[in-house]
């Protein structure tokens, strides 16, 4: 079987073509009509004005051959010449029958004598006007009574009417020049219908265009952005439609700005943040290379500085790796079940030593055991961070309180701190890469500004959250919340 694909027929897709025929089929179809209606209707008015003219003047005649008695005798002059030039007027042929449905007339002078029985004469017996067009051949045929009025006079009583039907008068009369009329205007409505259509071609042509411009315009602009001659918003607000667009794409345009931004912002900072060890190694290499006969004490000095800011940058360097694995699309989770308390324990521990240095003192709380589906090398990531940050942004002498606990769908995990606290104007923008609330101080204490990120990052994946309350000087408590049980978005 053969299967249309109107998929395939590309150019119907075209919205511009679709409008252009829908135009162009709605103008046509009354044009059409139009003709046949017109030309019906004046058909039917030639005829029926016709028809009336020829029976009022067959009304006439009948009289006057009741007067003259023709029914019985047909020998008139008078009524022969009116019967002739009735027949020449509207080229017709007019029989005159009797009540004994005999001819006793007929202009061709073909049927006289013969006995005529047709409905329509039977009909006229009994006092009835009959009228038929036949459109095919071109003429009316019509019959009319030829009614004689009786008066009856009876004794004692008012005298009585009668209308007798005496004979009838049938006529056919030629349409030929109805016929004729039809043809001239049929031609007539015929060239007007072709100047309508080429009018309605032209008009749908023409509309179809400018309602789709709209469209074109958008890709136009469209095309201006892709190709990067400007960025403006776009702004087509000659449809509802178009400007539905035109706002949709701009809300996506003002989000590429916002990421290119802060790309370039990423990298602009990555590249300052790495520059910044070397710049010191470079620094203190050249100072050893300037002077001679430096003291070997000098040379250690130098050379542990050194390794200490290789340090700084190999941090750097893991964790914006961290960081860009977390982003990427390759970031997958690598789920199992985890015993929380288990493993915040073993952080705590590996942190000890650092804490002990500092004199901050160590307090793990569990209210309950915890197991959850996690990733438990992001997990303990996290977990690390936020310890970490609590030592190191501690006082001297202080603590740092780890809680762990659970409800029937989230576990929590709460770090608090007696440290130096968060201002209020920062809180918004510790989980920015690179941001370190007081960049004086930062010196003296370690950290590139993207542990918070790595840490954020790693939750979100988890469809955890994150929250902090910090007050300046007294301290700070994060709080991890996040499902038990893992649910992939697929
Ligand atoms: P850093 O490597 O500097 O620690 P983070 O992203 O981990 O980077 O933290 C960002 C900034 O937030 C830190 O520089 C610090 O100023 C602030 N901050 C983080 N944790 C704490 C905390 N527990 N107490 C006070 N300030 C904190």
């Amino acid at each position: 079987m053969h299967k249309w694909n109107f998929r395939k027929l590309k150019i119907l897709r075209s919205l511009k073509v679709r409008l252009f025929l829908i135009l162009f089929i709605v103008g046509l179809i009354p044009c059409i009509f139009m003709r046949y209606a017109i030309l019906e209707n004046y058909e039917h008015r030639a005829v029926s004005v016709r028809t009336s003219d020829v029976q009022a003047q067959l009304r006439i005649l009948a009289n006057h051959l009741i007067a003259y008695r023709y029914l019985q005798d047909t020998s008139s002059e008078v009524i022969n010449a009116e019967l002739n030039q009735l027949s020449n007027l509207y080229d017709g042929r007019v029989l005159i029958i009797n009540s004994s449905l005999k001819v006793v007339k007929d202009t061709y002078g073909i049927s006289e004598g013969k006995t005529i029985v047709s409905e329509e004469v039977i009909r006229c017996m009994k006092g009835e006007n009959t009228s038929q067009y036949d459109s095919e051949n071109g003429y009316i045929e019509m019959t009319i009574p030829i009614t004689e009025t009786m008066v009856m006079d009876m004794t004692g009583e008012e005298p009585k009417k009668f209308d007798i039907v005496s004979g009838v008068m049938l006529t056919s009369v030629s349409t030929d020049n109805i016929t004729v009329t039809m043809d001239i205007l049929s031609r007539q409505a015929l060239v007007v219908e072709v100047i309508v259509i080429i009018a309605i071609f032209l008009v749908s042509f023409v509309l179809s265009q400018l309602l789709i411009r709209p469209f074109e315009k958008i890709t136009d602009a469209l095309s201006q952005v892709k190709e990067g001659y400007k960025s403006d918003p776009i702004s087509v607000p000659d449809y509802l439609e178009t400007e539905h667009i035109g706002d949709a794409f701009n809300q996506v345009l003002s989000r590429m700005k916002v990421l290119d931004d802060s790309r370039q912002e990423f990298v602009s900072n990555v590249s300052h943040e790495l520059k910044t060890p070397i710049t010191s190694i470079k620094v203190l290499a050249d100072s050893l290379r300037g002077q001679e006969d430096v003291p070997v004490e000098l040379y250690r000095e130098f050379m542990e500085d050194i390794a200490t800011e290789i340090d700084r940058e190999n941090k750097i360097i893991n964790d914006l790796l961290a960081l860009v694995k977390m982003d990427g699309a390759a970031s997958t989770l690598n789920i199992s079940q985890v015993d929380i308390n288990l493993l915040v324990e073993l952080i705590m521990r590996r942190l000890r030593p650092i804490a002990i240095k500092r004199d901050i003192e160590l307090v793990y709380e569990s209210i309950r055991p915890v197991m959850a589906a996690v990733d438990e090398v992001k997990i303990t990531q996290v977990i690390t961070n936020l310890i970490e940050n609590a030592i190191k942004y501690n006082k001297e002498h202080g603590w740092v309180k780890v809680t762990v606990d659970a409800d029937h769908q989230f576990f929590t995990v709460e770090v608090a701190d007696s440290g130096i606290g968060i201002p209020a104007d920062s809180v918004e923008h510790i989980y920015e890469r690179f941001y370190r609330v007081d960049k004086s101080h930062s010196r003296e204490i370690e950290g590139t500004g993207l542990g918070l990120s790595i840490t954020r990052s790693a939750i979100l994946m988890h469809r955890g959250t994150i929250k902090v309350v910090s007050e300046e000087g007294e301290g700070t408590t994060f709080t991890v919340k996040i499902p038990l049980t893992y649910i992939a978005v697929s």
